[in-house]
C-alpha cells in the first residue's frame, strides 16, 4: 500500500515524515549513554535510564561518588595495596543513582536501560524497587561472580533482561544543527 503524502502547506511540496528518527529503545539507551558522560570515573562510565509504561523517563543516573563525598579525595583506582584504596567500596553505580534520582513515587513496573549488565548489588536494588525489565548493551563482565549472582537473582525474581542490539552504532549530537532552522541567526 502506498504511503499517503501530505501536501506541505508552506511551499506546496509533498512532505513525508522523517524516517531516521530515534526509536524509543535507541532514545532511552542514548540517554543512558549521554548521562554516562557525566561520570568522573577514569576507567568506566556507565549510565542508566528508567522508563515507565508510558515511555516517560522517570530516573537517570551515572556512576559516581556518594553525595557530599569529595570525589577529589576518594580513590578512583581499580587496584591498590588495599581494597580500601580502590574505588570499589565507595562508588555508587548508575543503577543505584537512577533509582534514587526517580522523580515519581516509585519505579514499579518500569524498564531500566543500562549500558552495562547490572552487578549483583544493583540486581538486588532493581528487584526491591519493583522494576519489571532490564535492557542492557554490554555484558563484558558476563563470567564474573557478580554477574553470575546477578543473573541468578534476576531469574529467580522473574525479571527478564535482554541485550539491546543497536541498528546504528553512532548518534551525533550537533548543537549547531539548530542553525539549519535559522533559530540562532
Ligand atoms: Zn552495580
Amino acid at each position: 500500500m502506498a504511503e499517503q503524502q501530505q501536501p506541505d502547506l508552506l511551499n506546496g511540496n509533498t512532505t513525508k515524515k522523517r524516517e531516521d528518527y530515534l526509536e524509543w529503545p535507541e532514545y532511552f539507551m542514548a540517554v543512558a549513554f549521554l548521562s554516562a558522560q557525566r561520570s568522573k570515573d577514569p576507567s568506566s562510565q556507565v549510565g542508566a535510564c528508567i522508563v515507565n509504561q508510558e515511555n516517560k523517563i522517570v530516573g537517570i543516573g551515572y556512576n559516581g561518588m556518594p553525595n557530599g563525598c569529595d570525589d577529589d579525595l576518594l580513590p578512583w583506582s581499580r587496584s591498590a595495596d588495599s581494597r580500601l584504596n580502590t574505588k570499589y567500596p565507595y562508588v555508587c553505580h548508575a543503577e543505584l543513582n537512577a533509582i534514587m534520582n526517580k522523580n515519581s513515587a516509585d519505579v514499579k513496573g518500569c524498564t531500566m536501560y543500562v549500558a552495562l549488565f547490572p552487578c549483583n548489588e544493583c540486581a538486588k536494588l532493581i528487584i526491591q524497587a519493583g522494576l519489571k525489565e532490564i535492557v542492557y548493551l554490554s555484558d563484558k563482565y558476563h563470567d564474573t561472580l557478580e554477574m553470575t549472582a546477578s543473573r541468578r537473582l534476576l531469574s529467580m525474581a522473574g525479571i527478564p533482561y535482554r541485550q539491546f542490539k543497536p541498528k546504528r552504532t553512532k548518534i551525533v549530537i550537533d548543537f549547531d544543527s539548530i542553525n539549519h532552522y535559522g533559530m540562532l541567526s
